[in-house]
């Protein structure tokens, strides 16, 4: 075990809770150190002998690392190897590094570098965790090839196959929904910040994740070890044993709070005073249902189903969405599944769409800006969507509005789908209720006039704040200016409030705001009647509720009105916050 002076700490973004220690993957593309240079035909042949000895060099080392885990840990550990061995004798590969070495005349690293990375990225786009695991061992393999081929000492073997924390520059939305959970141990990014998607899906998976550390991927190496502390952003490598007691110590405390909040699993969120605040959790995947019942939360109150759409080559049709729509409708029944309508576009792009290269693509083509024009996909979803409202406690929203076109084009379309649907002979609620998410700052300037046209409205502070205070919400170097506690931002989530409930509609946050229990308080001081976090956070945003009471959190509100920085609306949430639930905080 290292001593205390060995230890190294990186400071980034807490994204998601928890702790893990294990060995670094470190996910690079490396391309940089492979220079081409041109070869005169004469000297191909010794180019094809080079990559054959390399190839066989690197045989003997897989072997070699083979033989010794299987003397150390067992043969079943060391049959991870085999699916490397598979690649130096694929004869596909081979065969189109020695084509293209006559056709390019240049060396073969390059070429094989070339051929093995359209490899290794063709099947790290397919839908299948096995393929793209596949891919992993492609580049690990390939990696060791060349550094044979340059001549450079050999790295250590590290299998994605094995449990390990994953260390990236970045990682798509999707690239995280499909990851292998039971292999990654955690997860540090380079980029990102808490409200990306990809780091809210790590969170709804349970990963304990770092975003933001800027050059992780630079200083790690694979095979290091490394403590992933996910609640303060700290990534520690070689802990030293006082460190990691302290973390066996934390990780102990957080079981036992979460222990405690299981209890709660079927008390109601009220306040102390008697208010009922609904409290749902927003899923991304059908999968994640049964942790939305075993956290005790009153139904769905944001299903993503764009990512029913990402990583898939073709679009999912209605009848597939009908099914897992009712599927997840039946399971949450009789509490509420909020579906909302796709919301392509941003940081999450479908490979199945041709969206072309936005050069800003949050203020980009998405969402229902995308759907109203692309009649065919929106009414394949809104059909399903109403078609699973029988026997179901369904609703719909409509995300990024922007103004009252969109919502009454999107509520016309709706209509169509239902006459259609009428003459089929198709069953549907008729009275299924139709939101529209307030994220966009000229929805919430005119909160007052769309509250006539919809049922609820539910507020995405992801978005909201993104664009009130002109930051793009995934980067890391403007993550300090995501401020809920900005006064404006304040103002304007009143504002919605207000209007929701002076045309008798109710009013709920969804965005990521709703699950830190710092702005509990204030979140009910606004009259929010709804609000919907993540499932595994839930129980701890009931158990603030229900020691708060309203007359407290209306007084919060009257003050943090007078204050005139996010620092110090922060600073006062933050008193009442920590008199209420000290140990919540953590
Ligand atoms: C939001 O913007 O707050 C929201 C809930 O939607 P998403 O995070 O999916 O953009
Ligand atoms: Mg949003």
């Amino acid at each position: 075990m290292s001593s205390a002076s060995e230890e190294k700490r990186f400071h980034g973004v807490a994204a998601a809770p928890g702790v893990a220690f294990g060995q670094a993957y470190v996910f690079t593309v490396e391309t940089d150190d492979v220079v081409r240079y041109h070869i005169e035909p004469a000297r191909i042949t010794d180019e094809i002998a080079r990559f054959e000895s390399a190839l066989i060099q690197t045989r003997v080392q897989i072997l070699e690392m083979q033989q010794q885990i299987a003397e150390a840990i067992g043969a079943k550990d060391a049959g991870i190897f085999d699916a490397h061995l598979l690649v130096v004798e694929d004869q596909t590969l081979i065969d189109e590094v020695l084509r293209k070495l006559e056709t390019e005349l240049c060396n073969v690293e390059f070429v094989f570098q070339e051929v093995a990375h359209r490899y290794i990225e063709s099947l790290s786009k397919i839908d299948d965790p096995y393929l793209r695991e596949r891919a992993l061992d492609i580049q690990d393999v390939t990696r060791r090839v060349i550094r044979n081929l340059q001549g450079k000492a050999p790295r250590p073997f590290l299998s994605m196959d094995a449990p390990h924390i994953l260390v990236a520059h970045n990682l798509t939305p999707s690239d995280t929904a499909t990851m292998n959970r039971e292999k990654v141990l955690g997860l540090a990014l380079d980029l990102g910040s808490r409200t990306s998607h990809t780091t809210i899906m790590a969170r709804s998976l349970g990963i304990p994740s770092i975003v933001g550390l800027h050059n992780a991927t630079e200083t790690l190496t694979s095979g290091a070890e490394i403590l992933i502390d996910g609640y303060n952003g700290l990534l520690i490598v070689d802990p030293n044993e006082e460190t990691l007691r302290e973390y066996r110590e934390l990780e102990l405390r957080q079981g036992a709070i979460t222990e405690q909040l299981t209890e709660l699993r079927e008390t109601k969120s009220t306040t102390r005073d008697g208010r009922h605040i609904v409290l749902s959790a927003n899923i991304e995947l059908p999968e994640e249902v049964d942790a939305v019942l075993s956290n005790g939360a009153e139904g769905v109150g944001l299903y993503r189903t764009e990512f029913l759409y990402l990583n898939q080559s073709t679009l999912p049709t209605e009848a597939e969405q009908f099914e897992i729509y009712r599927d997840v409708a039946q399971r949450v029944a009789p509490h509420p599944l909020i579906i909302r309508t796709l919301d392509l576009g941003g940081d999450k792009l479908s490979d199945s769409i041709e969206s072309g290269d936005e050069l800003n693509p949050f203020l980009g083509w998405r969402a229902i800006r995308f759907c109203l024009e692309n009649l065919e996909i929106f009414k394949a979803q809104l059909r399903a969507i109403l078609r699973a409202s029988v026997g179901g406690n369904v609703k719909m929203m409509f995300p990024m509005i922007s103004g009252l076109d969109e919502v009454r084009r999107g509520l016309q379309i709706v209509a169509e789908c239902k006459e259609e649907l009428r003459r089929e002979g198709s069953e549907f609620a008729d009275d299924l209720e139709i939101g529209a998410m307030i994220e966009v700052p000229t929805a919430a300037i005119a909160a007052d006039l769309l509250a006539r046209e919809v049922d609820f409205f539910s507020i995405g502070t992801n978005d909201l704040i993104q664009y009130s205070v002109a930051i793009d919400r995934t980067n890391e170097r403007v993550a300090h200016l995501y401020e809920p506690t900005h006064p404006s931002v304040v103002r304007l989530l009143k504002m919605v409030a207000d209007a929701a409930h002076a045309h008798d509609i109710w009013v709920g946050v969804c965005g990521e705001m709703a699950g830190e229990i710092l702005f509990t308080p204030l979140l009910l001081g606004l009259g929010m009647d709804e609000l919907s976090a993540g499932a595994s956070i839930v129980p701890r945003v009931k158990s603030a509720v229900q020691r708060l009471t309203m007359s407290e959190c209306t007084q919060l509100l009257e003050e943090v009105l007078q204050l005139d920085t996010p620092s110090a609306v922060l600073a006062r949430c933050t008193a009442v916050a920590q008199r209420h639930y000290p140990e919540l905080l953590g």
